[in-house]
């Protein structure tokens, strides 16, 4: 393989530098989008051949919708089902409202609302946007090149080693795997969460389940068990022809083997985990679609100082694993590879003093935003009560943050957490940054 991959076709504009991407996940997909946008030519190293691309559904928040959109992101197209509220009620008596937060108007305000989308849809719209041919400002077609897994970085000098030993030279990397330089792995903690999707139809074929969703708009319907902190929710996706489950619990010593997007569990098993839920609910179970019920363990890992090694930038999970609580692990990934956009644009990859100021801005962009949607996510039930929250967080944030007891999608936290415009906060960055540099020459 060589560096910068490939003959370019004669009428296209040389690329302001290359880039080199390790792994095609939302993230990944996400930062390449970006940089092909800023004007880089961009490779994508992906080790599976995307032949199980990864099912069940997400929801991307306001903050990264915004971003999406500003890409052309095709919303119809890829079915997403706007998410306007989140309900929850109680396990053992489904009537029983504990809390609901509303946020269509806030979506409209904004212009960008929450929005649900089965993964495979979000992950094909994204690989659209990066390897579509465009005549407009979109810039050369990303190469995602499958089956090549990257082994090594040097991320001083940029350099992939790929599991064949062939290297190639970036003048800027992304990896998507540990890069501090010290031990820093994700750790399970004792939380996993099966998934599943139904059919929207067998769901409403059930007189006690229509009653339940048919009163509701489309949003997150979920279910607390007060005793155990399970958590069921759901929600639904592809064009509402589909209900996404995730049952949040404590994770048993019989499925400590067990993991990865595709490991299977019995229902007799769910609904032995279930044992306290109300009946109508756990109908939902021998729902489950052919693609049956899935266990993700959920890891953490401590907060990272910075993202950048060199000419290396490390974004998405890799960078900040986090619990599901806020919904807000992909929303943030997408807002960061909006830094990118803005950040190296106009940056020649040969610079390397210039691409060291910019990769020194996008810490100071990404890591308060990223640690602190972290950091909450991985607080019990969202919340910063939990002592020893606050304190971690303002290691990295000194915005404001919600009252203690705030839950997630609360007014509070969806103020702090999604009303956020990533390239506005990323254009003042650097205006300022530019003007504090015109300062120092003309002073010297
Ligand atoms: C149950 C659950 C529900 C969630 N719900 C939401 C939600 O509603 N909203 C939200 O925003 N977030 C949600 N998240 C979080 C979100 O799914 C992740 O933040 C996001 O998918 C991370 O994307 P990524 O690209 O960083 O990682 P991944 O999706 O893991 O992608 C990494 C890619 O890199 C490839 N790769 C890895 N190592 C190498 C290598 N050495 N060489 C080549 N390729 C490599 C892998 O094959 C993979 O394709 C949820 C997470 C879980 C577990």
């Amino acid at each position: 393989m060589e560096a910068g991959g490939g003959e370019q076709p004669e009428r296209q504009p040389s690329p302001l530098g290359h880039a080199g991407v390790v792994g095609a996940g939302i993230a990944g997909l996400a930062a390449a989008i970006a940089l092909r946008r800023a004007g880089w030519r961009v490779e994508v190293f992906e080790r599976s051949q995307f032949k199980n691309e990864i099912g069940a559904a997400i929801t991307v928040t306001p903050n990264g919708a915004l971003v999406l959109n500003r890409w052309g992101f095709d919303m119809e197209k890829a079915e997403a089902v706007p998410n306007l509220s989140k309900v929850i009620a109680l396990a053992t008596d489904p009537r029983v409202i504990l809390d609901r937060q509303e946020y269509a108007d806030r979506g409209r305000e904004l212009g960008h609302g929450v929005w649900s989308l089965h993964r495979v849809d979000l992950h094909r719209g994204l690989r659209d946007l990066a390897t579509t041919p465009s005549a407009d400002e979109a810039g050369q077609p990303v190469q995602i090149t499958l089956g090549c897994a990257v082994e090594e970085v040097d991320c001083e000098a940029g350099v992939l080693k790929m599991a064949d030993g062939q290297t190639v030279n970036k003048d800027l990397s992304l990896l998507l795997s540990d890069f501090t330089g010290y031990p820093c792995e994700a750790r399970r903690n004792n939380r996993s969460i099966y998934r599943w999707l139904v059919s929207m139809d067998d769901v409403m074929a059930d007189p006690d389940l229509r009653e339940i969703y048919s009163n509701e708009p489309p949003g997150f319907m979920a279910w607390i068990d007060p005793g155990t902190k399970m958590l069921w929710t759901t929600y639904r996706c592809r064009g509402g022809k589909l209900l996404n489950i995730a049952l949040g619990h404590q994770t048993q010593p019989f499925q400590v083997e067990k993991n990865g997007w595709h490991a299977q569990v019995s229902r007799e098993e769910v609904l032995a985990t279930a044992d306290n839920y109300h009946p109508s609910i756990k109908k939902m179970v021998s729902m489950a679609n052919e693609d049956g019920i899935h266990i993700h363990h959920v890891s953490t890992r401590p907060p990272l100082d910075s993202f950048v090694r060199g000419r290396t930038v490390v974004v998405g999970d890799a960078a900040h694993v986090m619990m599901p609580t806020h919904a807000a692990g992909a929303g943030i990934s997408i807002e960061s590879a909006a830094s990118l956009e803005v950040l190296f644009r106009e940056v020649n990859g040969k610079d390397s003093s210039t691409i060291s100021c910019r990769l020194n801005l996008f810490d100071k962009l990404r890591i308060p935003r990223c640690n602190l949607t972290m950091l909450a996510s991985n607080s019990k039930m969202g919340r910063l009560r939990q002592p020893g929250v606050v304190d971690e967080i303002r290691k990295f944030y000194h915005g404001p943050l919600p009252p203690p007891d705030a839950l997630p999608y609360s007014e509070a936290w969806r103020q702090i957490l999604f009303h956020h415009d990533e390239y506005r906060a990323a254009e003042e960055l650097l205006a300022q940054a530019s003007s504090q540099k015109s300062t120092l020459a003309e002073g010297g």
